[in-house]
């Protein structure tokens, strides 16, 4: 069966938490994985209007192997291609900490205001197999930084969590507006489960 829309987790799963699994020997069924991952961000993308995906991890669709998919083309001007990275890892941290507004399929209806790194260098396998090692700064790197964080089992909220001015929610018009943290985040049993 295909991954579709509905095949992405969500907080509470649990699964989000959970630390995923290196790929030992990229095969077909790692291929076959990154499709499924492909068909449900096409289809997610499909159903909203304010919001585009920039890349997904693979435990977001329920499958725990340390496999992430960047968009290659942040503004979609051209059709959805998607850069596969196989057990990809920080090597090292750089630049300055800057702070940017962040979203995740997996965390429905809350942004948040996330402190990154500016700069990172990466070593992962591409799509087949082979090593690679690159430098990313900007929206890439902060983006690189949210996907890795999801093969770890960690968040972005996260990163925030003690922050009462780090958390928003978007409007039906595709605004981000503040919620209300002490009513709407630091008790919720969704976030902090
Ligand atoms: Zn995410």
């Amino acid at each position: 069966m295909t991954a579709n829309k509905d095949s992405i987790i969500t907080l509470p799963n649990q699964h989000l938490r959970q630390r995923s699994q290196r790929i030992g020997v990229v095969t077909k069924a790692t291929s076959d994985l990154v499709k499924d991952m492909v068909a449900a961000v096409i289809d997610w993308d499909a159903s909203r209007d304010h919001e585009v995906t920039v890349a997904l991890a693979a435990v977001q669709i329920d499958q725990l192997y340390r496999v992430v998919i960047v968009r290659e083309d942040f503004n979609h001007e051209t059709p959805a291609q998607y850069t596969t990275l196989i057990n990809p890892e920080i090597v090292k941290l750089e630049g300055e900490i800057e702070r940017d507004y962040e979203g995740c399929l997996s965390i429905r209806s809350v942004y948040g205001y996330v402190p990154r790194h500016t700069k990172v260098r990466i070593k992962a396998l591409d799509a087949n197999g082979k090593p690679i090692k690159f430098s990313a700064s900007g929206f890439l790197a902060r983006v690189l930084q949210h996907e890795i964080d999801h093969t770890n089992g960690k968040l972005f909220v996260d990163h925030i969590k003690d922050d009462h001015e780090a958390f928003f929610e978007l409007t039906n018009k595709g605004k981000l507006e503040p919620l209300d943290y002490e009513k709407d985040i630091k008790n919720s049993r969704i976030l902090w489960q």
